[in-house]
Formats: structure tokens, sequence, C-alpha cells
């Protein structure tokens, strides 16, 4: 794959008047014809889920600082955070910031971090809604979407820096957690394969952050905690992640203090659709008009 097909995937994206150059490498903006594309993935990942009793939740797309501390982002992924800064200075200080802005100067040192940061993560803000005593038998499930953030720029289309994610949560017990994670990678391949999609389920191998990263890094591919749907997205050569299986153990559940039904930690896994990324292998798929998709194809997503 060459940075050359990258871009020209980007460009072809753009000039189909699908997204927009939104002004930095890795924003873009979306027309309607893109996000009936997003409408249609997020519908039937909706309708994959349909009678597990999951509670539909959504969250914008901030979350509060003290939850990326806990969640141990900081620790894997520092390179890849977004926090939010705000002003709070007296006029002395405004004076300050504007003739830092008018002078064309760096003028975010002027600015304050507020208490809340970018959500990396759609499942982030689940935890913290099953804490407070021990959880029902049946563990609790969560069907969560909505905006993240991942400051990795590129030309590269299929990292932006911000997208859509639509997961389906469990938390409960050891066993609940395996049998989630099991009939979601059965179901996920079902769901990327009935768009037409071509999908090989793997072993991720995430860009952990620093020496510390090598070790959570080997620990994440010789357990298998992470298992991703990957396809052709950008390049026909090599295929990315649209989707993932993630077997968190107790993690969260030792984080958050998380009581399965039995009064043990709790277990959690989840299921996590990369909903622009989907919609970015579709269009590579199938062509940059979706009218002239596949009969079929079409009638999955938008029935
Ligand atoms: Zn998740």
């Amino acid at each position: 794959m060459t940075d050359d097909s990258i871009g020209a995937f980007r460009d072809e994206l753009i000039d189909s008047g699908l997204v927009i150059d939104a002004g930095v490498e890795g924003l873009y903006g979306r027309t309607l014809a893109y996000e009936e594309i997003v409408s249609g993935i997020i519908a039937l990942t909706t309708r994959t889920g349909a009678g597990d009793g999951a509670m539909a939740v959504h969250f914008p797309p901030l979350i509060p600082r003290w939850l990326l501390e806990r969640t141990d982002y900081l620790k894997s992924f520092p390179d890849l955070t977004g926090s939010v800064h705000t002003f709070g200075g007296d006029d002395k200080r405004h004076a300050r910031l504007l003739a830092l802005v008018d002078g064309g100067h760096d003028w975010v040192e002027v600015l304050e971090p507020a208490e809340v940061v970018l959500r990396p993560a759609a499942c982030h803000p689940v935890y913290p809604l099953c804490t407070g005593g021990p959880l029902p038998t049946q563990g609790r499930r969560f069907e969560v979407q909505g905006w993240c953030f991942r400051h990795e720029p590129s030309a590269d289309p299929a990292r932006m820096l911000c997208f859509r994610m639509h997961e389906f949560v469990y938390v409960g017990d050891p066993d609940g957690a395996g049998a989630h994670s099991e009939l979601w990678l059965k179901r996920g391949a079902e769901m990327f394969e009935s768009m037409g999609l071509d999908v090989d389920v793997v072993v991720a191998n995430d860009p952990f952050f620093g020496r510390a990263g090598k070790f959570l890094a080997a620990n994440q591919l010789d357990d298998a905690l992470k298992l991703e749907f990957v396809s052709p997205v950008s390049s026909t050569e090599t295929r990315t992640a649209i989707g993932s299986v993630n077997r968190h153990q107790d993690h969260f559940g030792l984080t958050f203090g998380i009581e399965s039904a039995d009064g043990e930690v709790a277990h959690s896994a989840c299921f996590a659709v990369g909903v622009d990324r989907t919609a970015l292998a579709l269009l590579k798929r199938h062509g940059l008009d979706p009218g002239r998709w596949p009969a079929e194809v079409r009638a999955r997503l938008w029935p």
C-alpha cells in the first residue's frame, strides 16, 4: 500500500461530494448522501442486537476528566487523547489572549483545562452506571453509540479524528462476558458479510504507547483480548479494522468497583462497530454511488 493510493481514495471521496475537507488532516464534514449510509449501518446494527434487552443510551462526545483517568486510556494511548481547554481569566488575561492571537502567536498557554475531555470510545460512560451494589443475575446490557475522538491526523480517510462508534456492551460475570464475545464474533461477521463486505477476524495489535506499551501489546496478542473484523477500506491491498470484540476481563469491574450478582468483581465485554469505517469500506467495495450498490446490500441497509 502506498500513500498515493490512500490519498487517491480520500480525493475520490471528496470529489464525489460524500465528505468535505473540514480544514485539518483527518477532519471531515459529511453530506446527506454519506449520512444516509451511516444511518443504514446504525439501524442494521440495532436490528442485529434487538431482542437482547440492551438498554439503549446516548452520551455526548465529551466525558468527565475523571472518567478518562479511571479507564487507563492515558496509560495506553496518551498520544490519541483529546482534552478540552477553556478561558477562565480576568480582563488582563483576556487582553493577553487577544494580543497573542493578533500577533499570530501560540495562545493556548492562556487557557485552562476544563472538567471534560473528548470521548475515545463509545462504551466508557456506561461502566459508572453499573456501580452501587451487585448487578442482576443476568448482568446488564447496553447499546451505546455516538461520536468519538482519537488524535491520529492522517491522509488516510480511515483515520478520522472524529468518527461514530456503535457498541453492544455486557457487564456481569465471566461466563456472561465470554458468551457475549462469542455471540458477537459470529453475529458481527454475519452482519458485515450481509453488507457484501469481505471480512477477516484477526487478533488486534493496538499501537500502545511507549515502553510499557510493548508489554501491553504483547498481553493483548497473547490473550487475544481484542479481536478485530478487518476489511479493505482505503486500499484494496491492506485491511483496516471496521469493528471489534473486546474482552475486558475484570478491568472495568476493578477500576469502577462493579460487582457481579454473586459479589465477585464484574467482567465485561463489548462489540463495537466503527460506523464511519464501515461506511468507507462499503464505498470502497461497492463504489461511490450508493444508488448503484447491489440490491441485496441496499435492502439490508435501507429495508
Ligand atoms: Zn467498548
